[in-house]
């Protein structure tokens, strides 16, 4: 929201051959093999295909690439993601088409100590999650995505290596919670 257009179209225009989504914090993954007229609405997009790029955008939630020899997939994890597991049905999605040792990188994202949320949310995310509990540096209620998507991942024996940069504190990046409107940046992965 709020974007320049052709600023968008400018710098979507430099990732050539990319697919994009329309991400709606869902659970929707959608297998691309070539790059589709209409971006499908999802929050998750895996390929098989060498020479499809697949982007996932973000501002704070978490840009998820998962590698691996046969797929690659980009996947947007907000605390909806989280939750609905969109990161795990696209990982088993890319095991039904073969992929074997699948890789994850968390991109930058909004970090534990940054992440303010209600008590009530705090207690509803962290009943699932229970590695997702952290509080800020006043002491009140937060949520740590990456560490809550990392037990995920690794109870699904998936390597991964995480980003240390949080996009509040680090103005390279956009953040929704520093400032809004914001741009995104996009994550890209291919085979
Ligand atoms: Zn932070």
């Amino acid at each position: 929201m709020g974007d320049d257009p052709s600023a968008v179209m400018a710098n979507r225009a430099v990732l050539g051959n990319t697919q994009f989504m329309n991400q709606v914090h869902g659970c929707d993954v959608v297998v691309v093999d070539h790059v589709l007229e209409q971006e499908p609405t999802c929050d998750a997009l895996i390929t098989t295909t060498k020479g499809v790029s697949l982007a996932v955008m973000v501002a704070d939630c978490i840009p998820l690439l998962l590698i691996s020899h046969e797929a690659v997939a980009a996947v947007h994890v907000g605390r909806a993601g989280l939750i609905n597991k969109v990161a795990i049905k696209a990982l088993h999605h890319m095991r039904t088409l073969g992929a074997n040792q699948i890789h994850a990188i968390l991109g930058p994202s909004i970090c534990g100590k940054c992440y303010e949320v209600p008590l009530a949310m705090q207690q509803d995310v962290i009943a699932h999650h229970p590695r997702a509990f952290s509080n800020t540096r006043q002491g009140t209620p937060a949520l740590d995505l990456p560490a809550g998507l990392i037990a995920d991942l690794s109870t699904e024996g998936v390597s991964y290596e995480a980003s240390q940069i949080c996009t509040k504190e680090d103005q390279i990046y956009y953040s929704h919670r520093r400032e809004n409107p914001t741009g995104r940046f996009a994550g890209v992965v291919s085979l």
